[in-house]
């Protein structure tokens, strides 16, 4: 730490969080700040006032002397624009000035993002509103504000607001279900998050040198390195100074901001490194991991690093992701996905662990396209990640209890058995009953689910959304079937249930190995979906079956449903129409330089050597020479074809259509494209080429 601080010296220091509230604000303002927060109820405007008084006050004492509201359009990325407190006095003089209107709502006036037809354009302008549940902090001068960003008629243009929505309905259907299972004191439940970010740093001067990694955020091209993750010496292996150096950077950075950064530690890939948080509130959990993100990339660059956050950045090697531990807690502090020591008894947590298990099965296809983009394409389905057939894993004892249940039988428990390690003075230690299982795209895992499905660069707010809608609806099914049952039936009503949930969802649950073919072909034959592409996916998002869901628990409206469709595939059409534009221009240029340098320099030197030795049959030169020539036509023909493939799926005017033939034809052509640019590459030597190679950016950090 710097100047022998230490963490609770740093730890929120630039933050307006409870505790400041409570030192600087009066305790009446204070108190509807909370109740605010807590029951989602009304600011009104002379509490507002107050509250910008202090937040002001505050800033400038920390050095600020601008203010924004941040927001998470559909983009999926945080935008910000900057006011500073600044207003002009007659006397030429200025006085900082930021009031509970500022505070509250905002007009950035931003009708350049996307909005999937939810504006027109003579109302185009867009409107952030105050989330007081997520704390505003300080970051590069400027008070940052969390809000939601919705349109004229309060359509939602973020990931924000739908987030919100979908932890109240969420909270709303558990307190019914709580109240009827006799936890009468629960008012509130909140969602949980943790999420595991994965990213790779490399070099930043050979970032720089590559145009797919500046401008696409993945390789589009390179041959593999002799090298690869096969001797898995990198997994949890010793940090390398400079990456440590990082590492503890951003530690000391996000602590700032309040972000609890846990555990750091490096991955399967080379060059390949993950940080995990401390859980908070899903709304929070979601804007501290877009902070995470920021950070990591600015943090990166002041060491000589690029940090590189997209799914698939090098082929051949695992790819990212961001594994999201979630779980409900209620506002007395119980976390509902918790099985205590006697799982088989604890009635509550099998109603909400079948809630669980009957929301992933019957939306899966609606989770999917929450975690659904181009770059995740790439790694659900590869080696590393988990297939894109959604499952859920649960474990040895809770397979047991859930079969005492299926069969009617008592459950007599699988019991801890003690870890027989051989060596005395080892301490003795329990085995653990949920033993992972890396495999699983969603696995119990102790007292939380971890969904692995998302991508490392896309914010994990939709896959909060989806999930906390679907259980929302699996939980007033289950209240709906129970709520007229007398007292003294309730439990066998309750079994009953259970044993009925069970029979029509255990198709989805799967504690074996996901990576294998074999369950591929057995998912199959239990009917559960392999949606591998986003453009495959998408039509199950303005299914009737997902119109219902959202609109039913005012998640979404209808036509906020359709915005998303239109936004998810423009962006995916977009995002690989630039891919293919930037392959077409790094093989016509970057590669071709490497490739006519070194083919000039072989016929060089076969003419130096003739002109030595008349008689010699150049074997190499003819070799190298010949077998270039050869991939160069093969280039050649499959650059032309790109090209002409990417301006046909240009005109296509309906956007599914669009994305599809993106997928299916255009990422093809650049595979192919790719395969024979890589084959010449590994024949060139790197000094001939204008950009670094894999082996060069994965092994070369220090
Ligand atoms: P693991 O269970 O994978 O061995 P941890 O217990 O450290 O490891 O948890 C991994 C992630 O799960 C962390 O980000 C952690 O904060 C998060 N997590 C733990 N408990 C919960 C919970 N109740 N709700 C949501 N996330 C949680
Ligand atoms: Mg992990």
């Amino acid at each position: 730490m710097e100047n022998g601080k230490q963490v609770t010296d740093i730890y929120g220091q630039l933050v307006f969080n409870d505790k400041i509230m409570r030192e600087r604000l009066p305790k009446d303002v204070y108190k509807a700040v909370h109740k605010t927060i807590e029951n989602g109820t009304h600011l009104e405007l002379d509490v507002a006032n107050a509250v910008a008084a202090a937040m002001k006050e505050w800033a400038l004492e920390h050095g600020a002397t601008h203010f924004t509201h941040w927001f998470q359009p559909m983009t999926g990325l945080t935008a910000e624009k900057h006011d500073s407190f600044l207003s002009p006095e007659p006397d030429g003089s200025v006085i900082m000035e930021f009031s509970g209107k500022e505070l509250v709502k905002g007009e950035p006036d931003a009708s350049s993002f996307p909005s999937g037809g939810l504006r027109a354009t003579f109302e185009a302008r867009g409107y952030t509103a105050w989330d007081p549940s997520s704390p505003a902090f300080i970051k590069d001068g400027s008070l940052y504000i969390p809000t939601a960003f919705c349109s004229y008629g309060g359509e939602a243009l973020d990931k924000k607001t739908p987030l919100l929505r979908s932890m109240e309905a969420l909270s709303k259907e558990a307190v019914k279900v709580l109240h009827l299972l006799g936890n009468t004191d629960v008012t509130g439940v909140v969602t949980t998050i943790g999420s595991e970010q994965e990213y790779f740093l490399i070099d930043k001067e050979m970032y720089m040198q590559r145009k797919d990694l500046l401008l696409c955020g993945r390789t589009l091209m390179g041959a593999p390195a002799p090298k690869g993750q096969e001797m898995e010496d990198h997994y949890f292996g010793v940090l390398k100074p400079k990456v440590s150096e990082f590492m503890h950077d951003l530690d000391e950075e996000l602590w700032k901001l309040g972000v609890p950064a846990k555990t750091k530690h490096n991955e399967v890939a080379p060059s390949q490194h993950e940080l995990a948080p401390v859980f908070e509130t899903a709304n929070v959990a979601v804007d501290h991991n877009q902070l995470t993100m920021e950070v990591m990339k600015k943090v990166a660059d002041k060491r000589g690093f690029a940090c590189l956050l997209h799914e698939k950045p090098f082929a051949g090697v695992n790819g990212s992701g961001k594994h999201n531990n979630w779980s409900i807690q209620t506002n007395t502090g119980i976390n509902l996905l918790d099985p205590g020591k006697h799982p088989a008894e604890n009635i509550r947590f099998l109603v909400f662990l079948m809630a669980v298990i009957s929301a992933v099965d019957e939306y899966a296809d609606i989770l999917r396209v929450s975690v659904a983009s181009a770059g995740n394409d790439h790694r659900l389905g590869a080696n590393e990640a988990p297939p894109a057939i959604i499952s859920v894993f649960v474990g040895d004892e809770l397979a047991g209890v859930l079969k005492s249940i299926e069969e009617g039988k008592e459950f007599n428990g699988v019991g801890k058995t003690q870890m027989e390690m051989g060596a005395e003075v080892l301490p003795h230690i329990m085995r653990d009953t949920t033993d992972r299982n890396r495999t699983s795209p969603f696995a119990f895992t102790g007292n939380k689910f971890e969904f692995r499905m998302p991508g490392s660069a896309i914010s994990v707010a939709n896959a909060n959304i989806v999930l906390n809608t679907a259980v929302a609806e699996a939980l007033e099914k289950i209240y709906e079937q129970l709520k007229d049952v007398p007292s003294e039936r309730l439990d066998d009503e309750i079994h009953a249930l259970l044993k009925k949930l069970l029979d029509e969802h255990k198709r989805v649950i799967f504690n074996g190995n996901g990576y294998t073919d074999e369950w591929i072909e057995e998912a199959e034959k239990r009917g559960l979906d392999n949606l591998k592409s986003l453009p495959a996916a998408m039509p199950r998002w303005i299914s009737e079956k997902s119109i219902d869901l959202f609109t039913k628990h005012k998640i979404f409206t209808k036509e906020e449903i359709f915005s998303r469709y239109e936004i998810l595939l423009e962006n995916y059409s977009k995002t690989i129409h630039i891919e293919s534009l930037t392959l077409q221009e790094m093989v016509r240029k970057d590669f071709m330089e490497g490739l006519i340098s070194y083919q000039s320099a072989v016929a060089e030197e076969a003419g130096k050597k003739k002109g030595l030795l008349p008689d010699c049959v150049c074997a190499l030169e003819t070799h190298i020479t010949q077998k270039l020539d050869c991939l160069s036509s093969k280039i050649l023909k499959s650059l032309e074809r790109l090209a002409e493939d990417t301006e046909s799926a240009e005109k296509k005017t309906d956007a599914l259509e669009r994305a599809s033939f993106y997928q299916e034809t255009v990422l093809g052509d650049m595979e192919v494209l790719r395969s024979y640019v890589d084959m010449a590459e590994s024949m060139i030597p790197e000094s001939y080429l204008p950009y670094p190679t894999y082996g060069e950016m994965l092994f070369a950090l220090r």
